[in-house]
């Protein structure tokens, strides 16, 4: 059957065939989780020096620590060996650079419907939200203060972290 995925599975046949992974136990070797956002320009492990094993990702629009991202963050804590937490935003994020309205107007146009009734968790002060997520990771009853908490700010274009919190 031919469909829209069959170059994926080509590549993912390949993939099995000098898969190198089998056998990991799932806990986060390097000890690291990384909350960050879905855009195509990011690399989350690449940017930090880390391979497969190393953390566990958890993304979503923005990369914010929602009350999903919580969960992650508390299992990776207590049952995945996660003792270092990145959360991290990006330069020219569709989230922060947009208000709700125009998101909606653009998906809308996309959409060829009324979608007025869909959420987008738009940020207006990336630095502000980046402070209030981190607070959320920190206070948080079942992340220990030996957990070591950072918020950074990553460039699409240059590659770097900047640590904001
Ligand atoms: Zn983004």
């Amino acid at each position: 059957m031919s469909d829209a995925f069959d170059d994926l599975t080509a590549a993912n046949r390949d993939f099995a065939s000098r898969f190198g992974l089998a056998g990991f136990d799932g806990i986060a070797r390097a000890g690291v989780a990384v909350v960050t956002c879905m855009d195509s320009r990011i690399d989350p492990l690449g940017m930090l020096g880390l391979s497969p094993g190393d953390a566990k990702i958890f993304r979503n629009p923005g990369g914010r620590v929602t009350e999903q991202a919580l969960e992650a963050l508390v299992l990776g804590v207590h049952l995945l060996n996660v003792q270092r937490i990145l959360v991290v935003p990006h330069t020219r994020c569709a989230m922060a650079s947009a208000t709700l309205e125009e998101l909606r107007a653009r998906v809308g146009e996309s959409a060829g419907q009324d979608v007025s009734w869909q959420t987008f968790g738009v940020v207006a002060d990336q630095e502000a939200a980046l402070r209030d997520d981190v607070h959320k990771v920190t206070s948080h009853p079942l992340i220990p203060e030996s957990v070591a908490v950072g918020g950074f700010l990553y460039d699409v274009d240059t590659g770097l972290l900047d640590r904001v919190v």
